[in-house]
């Protein structure tokens, strides 16, 4: 029985609608929610609603709001194995790695909680004797986020902790392709005790997500999510004197083994940063630049390991891996696997996709001639779509490394210090990694990147500085 869709505007539920439905990937047919699409009033009165509870949020103490995280951590925990499975089912990332998100999530609701407590603001000196000055960050007001549907539990929270914690309200849209994760968490929300009007949900597709942006009394817009859609709300909020917009975006990330890696550890650390989530990560490989001498032997090592790998069921945690998203997901991976030939690559596997209506579309990996400058390269695919890709020497490896757009992730595999202090120091990315994937994060570590990867607004834990901005405030005493 599909789940029936709401919104939640000022604490209150609305009646269900099915103006849109979301899929299982892996059976298309089947449907999970049947959703409302938010219209332009319903926009408008959840961004009401979220500024008219502000005033009272922000008044709220600082330690009573953090302990709504902890009975929210206390809801993620009993319902762990559901969430993971529901998400697994919506999504179709493999039910394993889903588990994996919804811890990631508790430990951002932990962080939250831990740092309720903790000192925030300082107390420094002031140039006259008589007075001392206070730094303090205040909350903008109303948060926007705008979540992507491939971490559909992890970042919302990554963004509507910190929001809420330094006494933000906001309004939450999450992806049309997952909105029953998107409303399930609203739902432990509310039901955590966080007050009528702090947290805002709106379902539906970029209209209702563009209308939230368009609104200028949303303070900040927390976007995570493909550069195309994050540069359009930059646009639009450019006209917005004081509009912040914190944008996390795609990533073209690369592996770079070296001649002088472990051999097997870059095999593993290359195939696990290509094909996890079957390519669907922000952070996800896309290239491999293996160093000449070793690059036969690795490309041998490297397509015998991606063909062992099984995608399927994701409710099956015996499966490496599941479909992509949609339909239009498997329509592009299969276009950037047709332009990839075009543009003259070799190709080293390609297998045949299984029938049915999943989404299911197999690993293609292929060589690049030397210096390739090609879009199949250089823009993100989303997908297992993977160019080996040989490089002669450190500063050519550099070179290749940054010829993309996109600055997120990065790994080098090395065990000389030289090399890897080289490719931190000349590389374009926000997060770096030495002998493992370029995948994985920490919630307490800034989450971002450069170029079209981001604007300057890491996500997690840096958040803060983004939902909130500095004040000083001197007093007196004299
Ligand atoms: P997307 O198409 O950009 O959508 C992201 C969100 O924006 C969705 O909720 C979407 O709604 C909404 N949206 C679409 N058009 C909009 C508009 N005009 N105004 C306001 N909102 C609008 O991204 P996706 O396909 O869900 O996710 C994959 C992308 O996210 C990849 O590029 C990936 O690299 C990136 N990503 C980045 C990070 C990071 O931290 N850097 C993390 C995860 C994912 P609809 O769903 O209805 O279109």
């Amino acid at each position: 029985m599909p789940v029936a869709g709401r919104l939640l505007i000022g604490g209150e539920w609305s009646a269900p609608r099915a103006d849109f439905a979301s899929h299982e990937p892996a059976r298309w047919a089947e449907h999970v929610g049947t959703f409302p699409q938010a219209t332009a009033a319903e926009v408008s009165d959840a961004v009401g609603a979220a500024r008219a509870t502000f005033p009272a949020w922000r008044r709220t103490s600082r330690v009573l709001r953090a302990e709504c995280f902890d009975r929210l951590a206390q809801l993620i925990k009993r319902d762990t194995d559901a969430l993971a499975e529901l998400m697994a089912r919506e999504c179709g990332k493999n039910v394993t790695e889903c588990r994996a998100e919804v811890v990631e999530g508790l430990h951002m609701v932990q962080y939250v909680f831990g740092s309720g407590r903790l000192p925030f603001g300082e107390v420094i000196a002031s140039e006259i004797a008589e007075k001392d000055a206070f730094l303090r960050r205040k909350p903008w007001g109303v948060v926007g986020v705008i979540t992507p549907w491939n971490f559909p539990f992890a970042v919302p929270l990554w963004m509507l902790g910190p929001s809420l914690l330094e006494g933000n309200t906001c309004v939450f849209k999450p992806s049309e392709d997952t909105p029953t994760v998107g409303q399930r968490l609203v739902e432990l929300f509310a039901e955590a005790g966080f007050p009528a009007g702090t947290i805002n949900l709106l379902h539906g597709d970029g209209e209702p997500g563009e209308a939230l942006v368009r609104d200028a009394r949303v303070n900040v817009v927390c976007f995570t999510g493909s550069y195309d859609v994050g540069r359009r709300i930059q646009e639009i909020s450019a006209s917005m004197h004081d509009r912040i917009v914190a944008a996390e975006m795609g990533g073209k990330n690369a592996v770079v083994v070296c001649d002088d890696a472990r051999f097997d550890l870059a095999v593993t650390a290359g195939v696990l940063s290509a094909f996890k989530s079957t390519g669907q990560r922000c952070v996800s490989a896309s290239r491999i630049l293996v160093q000449e001498e070793l690059f036969d032997r690795y490309a041998g090592a490297f397509v015998a390991t991606a063909r062992r790998l099984r995608f399927g069921d994701p409710l099956d945690p015996s499966n490496f891996a599941g479909p992509l998203v949609n339909p239009a997901a498997v329509e592009k991976v299969l276009g950037y696997n047709r332009l990839a030939r075009d543009e003259g690559v070799a190709v080293l596997l390609e297998l045949e996709r299984p029938a049915g209506d999943g989404c299911f579309v197999p690993p293609f990996v292929y060589r690049t001639p030397h210096d390739a400058a090609m879009r199949s390269t250089r823009e993100e695919v989303f997908g297992p779509h993977v160019a080996l890709i040989p490089f002669r020497d450190d500063d050519e490896a550099v070179r290749i490394a940054n010829a993309t757009e996109y600055g997120l992730s990065l790994a080098v595999i090395t065990e000389s210090y030289r090399r890897m202090r080289l490719f931190r120091d000349e590389c374009d990315y926000g997060m770096g990694y030495v002998n493992l994937p370029c995948i994985g994060a920490e919630v307490h570590l800034p989450f971002g990147g450069v170029k079209r990867s981001g604007n300057g607004h890491p996500s997690a834990a840096a958040l803060v500085s983004a939902v909130t901005h500095p004040t000083a405030w001197t007093v007196n005493h004299g």
